[in-house]
C-alpha cells in the first residue's frame, strides 16, 4: 500500500469513527429503560420493549465496529496494514474504503 492510499484509508477510518460515535449516542438514547408506569398502555409498552431489543442489538454491533475501527486507526501506519491476516495477500483498496476495519480479504472472510 502506498503512502497516498494509507492516508486516504486513515481519513476514512476517522470519518467512520465519528459516524459510529454519533450512531452509538443515538442508540444509547433509544435503549434507555422503558419505565413500567408509562401511561402508554400494555401493547405500546410491549412494542417499546421489542424496539428496545432491536436497538440494543444495533448498539452492540455499532460498539463492536467502533472498537475494530479504533484498532484499525492504531494500525494504519504499520507495514502490514492492509494485508489479510489469513493469507497475507493484499486486501483490495475498494474493500478497505468501505470497511477500513477489515483484517481479511473477501475470500478469507467468507471462509
Ligand atoms: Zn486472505
Amino acid at each position: 500500500m502506498n503512502k497516498e492510499d494509507r492516508k486516504r484509508i486513515g481519513k476514512k477510518i476517522e470519518e467512520k469513527i465519528r459516524e459510529m460515535t454519533l450512531k452509538i449516542a443515538d442508540y444509547r438514547e433509544l435503549t434507555r429503560p422503558v419505565s413500567p408506569e408509562n401511561a402508554i398502555g400494555r401493547i405500546s409498552r410491549m412494542e417499546a420493549i421489542n424496539n428496545k431489543a432491536v436497538f440494543e442489538a444495533a448498539l452492540r454491533e455499532a460498539e463492536e465496529r467502533l472498537r475494530k475501527l479504533k484498532e484499525a486507526a492504531s494500525r494504519v501506519e504499520a507495514p502490514d496494514f492492509g494485508l489479510c491476516i489469513s493469507c497475507k495477500g493484499e486486501i483490495p483498496l475498494g474493500r478497505l474504503m468501505i470497511m477500513p476495519e477489515s483484517t481479511r480479504c473477501v475470500r478469507c472472510a467468507r471462509r
